[in-house]
């Protein structure tokens, strides 16, 4: 359907209007809003536009050969259960499998505590609706992960930024917004964080800081929601413990497929405590009766038949030389801005000079064909305006640097503007989260 002009759809036959509906929606769904920046999305997707915004990962190096003969084996030999519906927690194979997984980041689970959800962004839906009613407050980094946003503001939550550092999550500031929610007679539901390899700011907390936030959690009585689709993928350094391993009373812990084997299958897990871990099944069989049984399976042979390991360790190489080409350029071309260092993960969060405005600039970047993310998409309140995220995980490096010299162009001539005319910076949006791009990620 084409789009239709803000403000012109009156004229549409009724069936083909996007407000035909919208006085009898339901008021969660308010929360629920593309971004203006959306169809800039759309242009950045031509080859002759280095990205800099998607986050899907780089499956160009999965064995296709291989995998496809895995696949057609499991069609042969057991199609009749994998192609059928199953249990609503996920396959039993599966979970022990999962439990595996989690062990090389020194993690212990048993397979009765994982639930297994329709890729991670499910369970922390699913989480959400568990625990969340309208006007609960939960507790982001600021920045936070675009995709759980949505969700928190889909259940109608109120979001409630705690700054981060290099270090990530600042406990002193955790501890005052808590304070600060207590006085104000707020209930906080949850604490989501992504403490290793963040998305989108490409730090990890580190190993004080999470006996830190874990201490402050217990004594102010809040749940942890540890999002984890990274920890795999690090550069040179060793996994630290999670949040989960050191106290899994207190934490929702979830995990992926999607970043160390391929996101198209739709496979993740949630490990939790008992009770919850009862909700979560219940939820997720009247969101899906099960999660998919034919993707499970698939993971679990790829598990069970393939080098998966090596696959990971070829996807670190792969990532770590694109996070040191793009870090290179940038310090070649864009020595106005400060950027964070990530270890592992796909993300390099930029901050340029306060007067900058990164959803203004995003346009005349689009026009010199470069696209990133504008840091105000990772906030709920409109922060993050002189602040971007860029992605390494798709171009080659060669292509990475290309797109930072182009970017670094765009800046300047930014800065050459407003040295001219003032600010050319937008007025800033109110808060409310907004989605940019389904390729976001
Ligand atoms: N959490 C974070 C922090 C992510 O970056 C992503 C994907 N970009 C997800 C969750 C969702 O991943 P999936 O649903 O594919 O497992």
């Amino acid at each position: 359907m084409p789009e239709q002009p803000a403000g012109r759809s009156a004229g549409y036959p009724l069936h083909t209007r996007l407000d035909a509906y919208a006085e009898r929606y339901a008021a969660r769904t308010r929360g629920m809003k593309a971004s203006e920046i959306r169809a800039l999305f759309a242009v950045a997707s031509r080859p002759e536009v280095v990205s800099l915004a998607g986050g899907m990962p780089n499956i160009g190096g999965l064995g296709l050969e291989a995998l496809g003969e895995t696949i057609r084996q499991l069609v042969v030999d057991s199609g009749t259960s994998a192609l059928q519906y199953s249990s609503g927690q996920g396959d039993p194979r599966l979970r022990e499998h999962i439990c595996d997984v989690m062990a090389l980041e020194g993690a212990t689970a048993h397979p009765d505590d994982v639930v297994v959800t329709v890729g991670s962004q499910q369970a922390v839906d699913l989480v959400t609706r568990v625990f969340c009613d309208p006007g609960d407050v939960v507790l982001c980094e600021a920045p936070s992960y675009v995709g759980a946003l949505g969700v928190f503001s889909g259940y109608e939550c109120e979001v409630v930024h705690v700054e981060m550092d290099e270090h990530g999550l600042i406990p002193e500031a955790l501890s005052s917004t808590l304070t600060r929610m207590s006085a104000a007679g707020r209930r906080v539901k949850l604490l989501y964080t992504v403490p290793t390899f963040h998305n989108p700011a490409g730090v990890t907390m580190s190993a004080a800081r999470r006996g830190e936030v874990l201490h402050i959690c217990q004594a102010a009585d809040v749940l942890i929601l540890e999002d984890n689709p990274y920890g795999l993928l690090g550069f040179d350094v060793d996994p630290l413990p999670t949040l989960h391993s050191h106290e899994p009373s207190r934490v929702v812990y979830l995990g992926t497929f999607s970043k160390t084997f391929a996101p198209g299958l739709r496979v993740g897990w949630a490990v939790a405590p008992l009770a919850v871990r009862d909700k979560l099944v219940l939820a997720q069989e009247s969101a899906t009766l099960c999660p998919p049984t034919f993707s499970q399976q698939v993971v679990a042979r790829y598990l069970e038949r393939q080098d998966w390991q090596q696959q990971v360790k070829d996807f670190r190489l792969l990532y770590h030389e694109r996070r040191d080409a793009l870090l290179r350029a940038l310090d070649e071309y864009l020595p106005a801005a400060s950027w964070t260092v990530p270890d592992g993960g796909f993300y390099v969060w930029v901050t340029l000079p306060d007067h900058l405005d990164a959803t203004a600039m995003l346009p005349r970047a689009v026009g010199e064909r470069v696209a990133y993310v504008p840091g105000t998409a990772f906030f709920a309140d409109g922060g993050g305006r002189n602040q971007m995220r860029l992605s390494y995980c798709h171009p080659t490096p060669e292509r990475l640097v290309e797109g930072v010299r182009r970017l670094a162009g765009v800046v300047e001539a930014e800065r050459e503007l407003q040295a001219m005319f003032g600010s050319t910076s937008a007025p800033r949006r109110p808060g409310g989260y907004q989605r940019p791009h389904p390729d976001v990620g």
